[in-house]
């Protein structure tokens, strides 16, 4: 069975939770294991973050789009924004770098989605913001 949903909201970060909640949520009549929650809602939060901190640079302005799509047991999730994307992709997914080291960013948000997640797919572009894939 397959089932969808798309949520918008202001790049704020207390929205952040709405949208760890609301994936927790749509994704629970598949009964995932309290671990396996975790995991999404913490893949989630990574990249909901990464929009508001570093596609928006904390401007409220912004717009963060979360879609969820369920097909029999698999799992796929789009986080979008319309920010400043990301320059050099290889190098933001390498353990540790971070473009913000005085803002007490680790680096660690692309590597968590990588090892919580089959598919992590990043599409960026300075035109069109930043798309993030994750599949399991
Ligand atoms: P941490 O996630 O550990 O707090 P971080 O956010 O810097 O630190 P990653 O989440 O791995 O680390 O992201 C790596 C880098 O990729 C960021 O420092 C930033 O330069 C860039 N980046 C990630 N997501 C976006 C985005 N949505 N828009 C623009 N740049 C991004
Ligand atoms: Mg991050």
């Amino acid at each position: 069975k397959k089932n969808h949903m798309k949520i918008e909201f202001s790049s704020i970060s207390q929205n952040e939770s709405l949208a760890r909640i609301a994936v927790a949520s749509f994704i629970s009549p598949l009964n995932p294991t309290m671990d396996e929650l975790t995991d999404f809602k913490t893949v989630v939060s990574e990249a909901v973050t990464n929009s508001i901190i570093h596609g928006y640079e904390e401007s409220p302005e912004g717009k963060v789009i979360v879609e969820c799509t369920i097909d029999q047991e698999h799992i796929e999730i789009v986080i979008k924004d319309y920010g400043v994307g990301i320059e050099n992709i290889e190098e933001a997914r390498e353990p540790l770098f971070t473009s913000k080291p005085e803002w007490e960013r680790s680096g660690m948000g692309f590597t968590i989605m990588e090892n919580f997640m089959d598919k992590v797919d990043i599409k960026s572009s300075k035109e069109d913001g930043t798309t993030i894939t994750l599949a399991k």
